[in-house]
């Protein structure tokens, strides 16, 4: 099917199952991206894939405020809704949902989602209540749009890692696909956050990126220690200006847990502070891989 130059935007639940339940009726299969809106090319990239593998195509933007922690950027979180509508038109997007918090969220709510253990590592003691916020949101979207296939970025992993076990442990009939990481010129990770950055500050931020890949190079050339890893890539964050690093970790890719020695592919990630901005990243390394 063509999809239409401007999708349809709609703000209430009954409007989507509508249209969903139309194109079910057409016989499509439904693909939902679920997003925070201010999009970028990573946004678009998982927008594209949910066109190739779907017949229906809905992309939720909602900047969702359970998800924010005390002090964060709720406030200044950019909301371009106008231009988010027109790019999903652009690259076939068949439906946007934006609702707003009150849709989202009757007053009287108790219920939430909670993903044990996989949320307690990494982000998770650096944004309490954080993944709660995720789990709870993406599982009233699922439930909202009933979608054959959800997709997210890499660049979250902790978030795709979570949900994923979500979807599993609560028998979600969804699929989840996890979309590699879209990434500007010189390495750095998009993100609707990069837009806080001074133009030094956005000049320093590619020393994620190049901690990264120095991990990376540094598997390939047989170092196998963790701890030397992260204190190299610690290094490399330090000297590139100044900064708040929550942390630097090697781990397993799917349990989280740390790996130390790099003996199986291991999911490498950070999060610093430049400025306002809180950046994060993340590579997965196959030591077995040649370099
Ligand atoms: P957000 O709007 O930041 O909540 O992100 C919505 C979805 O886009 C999440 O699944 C993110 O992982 C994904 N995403 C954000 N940035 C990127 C990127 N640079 N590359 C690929 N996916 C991304």
């Amino acid at each position: 099917m063509t999809a239409p130059a401007r999708p349809d935007v709609v703000e209430t639940i009954a409007a989507v199952r509508g249209h969903v339940a139309d194109a079910r009726r057409a016989g499509q299969s439904i693909g939902l991206v679920p997003t925070m809106g201010a999009l970028h090319e990573g946004h678009r990239s998982l927008i594209r894939r949910a066109r190739e593998r779907s017949g229906y195509v809905v992309v939720s933007i909602f900047v969702n405020p359970t998800q924010f922690v005390a002090g964060e950027d709720l406030d200044s979180y950019p909301r371009t809704l106008e231009a988010d509508a027109d790019a999903c038109g652009r690259i076939g997007t068949d439906l946007v949902f934006a609702p707003s918090v009150e849709v989202m969220y009757r007053r009287d709510a108790v219920t939430t989602v909670q993903v044990s253990g996989l949320t307690e590592t990494l982000c998770g003691p650096h944004r309490p209540g954080h993944f709660e916020g995720v789990t709870t949101v993406v599982s009233k979207l699922f439930n909202i749009v009933q979608p054959d296939v959800a997709f997210f970025g890499q660049k979250d992993a902790q978030q795709a890692v979570v949900l994923r076990k979500m979807v599993e442990d609560l028998d979600m009939p969804i699929e989840v696909e996890v979309c590699p990481t879209v990434r500007e010129a010189d390495g750095l990770a998009m993100s609707s956050r990069n837009a806080y950055l001074s133009p030094e500050q956005r000049q320093q931020a590619v020393s994620l990126f190049r901690a990264l890949e120095g991990a990376r190079q540094a598997i390939a050339d047989g170092q196998r220690d963790a701890a030397t890893l992260i204190a190299r890539m610690r290094e490399t964050l330090q000297s590139a200006g100044p900064c708040r690093i929550d942390y630097v970790d090697v781990v397993h890719p799917a349990t989280l847990e740390p790996i130390d020695p790099v003996t199986c592919p291991v999911l490498i990630a950070l999060a610093v502070r430049i400025g306002q901005s809180r950046l994060i990243d993340n590579i997965v390394v196959d030591p077995a891989m040649p370099a």
